[in-house]
């Protein structure tokens, strides 16, 4: 992949590029990466590159001119035409997901503006897609550029030792990552959770699913409700696939210890400490709010409810 930065300080961005993990992925080959001076392709006698705004108002807007140019004659120099990003306060505010989508390019033309910003017909006329780092305003375009440059230089083959290196990462399959500790196993009076030391790799991935969902409930938990919507609409999508459930069927949901839910796989649980009326549809959860099987309610007893296991997904079925 080529990643081209059309830039008035490349010295910025190049003195980056030299360092850490995505320096020794261009140096390796990985990824090319450079820029350019807007300020060579200006027509302008005195290298002049900006000028006052139409309208009045305070600061300097860069001129259309020396920007197209310089981005024309980048864009020359790809064999597919590459997709031009000006990086903004007003775009959509970046993501994993489109840093996935980006990284799956074979070039990018990153166009860094500064002062007031750029002529807005250069933009219009380059088809450019705006990008913002989030909701503040910068004085320019670098600091974003080379924070997308790393975040796509690190998906890139090659760059890092192995695919799990970034896909058990934070916002990857839209949660957050598990903790994660090292050496010393006591540091401060604080001890490492005990499972880690265990050898067990099985257990320790689970505890680490766990932590990753109640990490993100903790700390992101707008996160933490889309993940859990995509899961329940997932849920109910397969089941509906096999299951004759009626259409004015709504499911209510019950959070189960994983001992009850294994219980429930097991078909030895077939009774409920919960208030719910026969004839109910039930979606029981696990601990961190996964939906695990859909379950109908068959009797109210008298401590609470019988029911009956409707749906349990395939991977359910040989998970014990
Ligand atoms: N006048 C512009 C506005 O109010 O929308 C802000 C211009 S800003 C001072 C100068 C340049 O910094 C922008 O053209 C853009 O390239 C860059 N920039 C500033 N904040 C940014 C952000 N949050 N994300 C991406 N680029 C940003």
């Amino acid at each position: 992949m080529r990643i081209d930065i059309a830039t008035l300080f490349p010295e910025m961005c190049e003195r980056v590029f030299g360092e850490s993990i995505v320096g020794r992925g261009i140096k390796n080959g990985y990824l090319e990466v450079y820029a350019h001076n807007i300020r060579d392709y200006t027509n302008d006698k005195h290298k002049n590159v900006d000028d006052k705004p139409f309208g009045g108002g305070t600061g300097m807007v860069m001129q259309a001119q020396p920007v197209y140019d310089c981005v024309k004659a980048i864009a020359a120099r790809h064999k597919i035409p590459p997709r031009v990003i000006y990086l903004s306060p007003q775009g959509k505010t970046l993501s994993q997901a489109k840093i996935c989508e980006l990284a799956k390019e074979s070039g990018l033309i990153l166009l860094c503006g500064h002062y007031e910003g750029i002529d807005e017909r250069v933009i219009e006329e380059l088809n450019a897609e705006e990008i913002s780092i989030g909701d503040y305003v910068l004085t320019g375009g670098e600091l974003p550029a080379l924070v997308l440059t790393d975040a796509i230089a690190r998906l890139q083959r090659g760059v890092l030792p192995n695919e799990d290196a970034y896909s058990i990462e934070s916002h990857y399959d839209g949660l957050l990552e598990y903790p994660q500790y090292s050496r010393p196993e006591i540091w401060n009076e604080r001890k490492v959770p005990e499972i880690l030391l265990s050898g067990d790799h099985k257990q320790v991935v689970e505890w680490q699913r766990k932590m990753s969902l109640e990490n993100t409930k903790k700390k992101r938990p707008d996160l933490y409700k889309a993940y859990i919507k995509k899961a329940f609409e997932s849920f109910i999508c397969d089941m509906k696939a096999v299951c004759d459930i009626p259409n004015y069927a709504i499911f209510s949901a019950v959070s189960l210890s994983d001992e009850m839910l294994k219980q429930v796989r097991r078909g030895k649980l077939r009774t409920l400490d919960i208030d719910k009326e026969k004839g109910e549809y039930v979606i029981l959860t696990d601990e961190q709010g996964l939906p695990k099987f859909a379950v109908v309610i068959t009797e109210k007893i008298l401590n609470g409810v019988k029911f009956r296991l409707i749906y349990k997904p395939k991977k359910e079925e040989t998970n014990d």
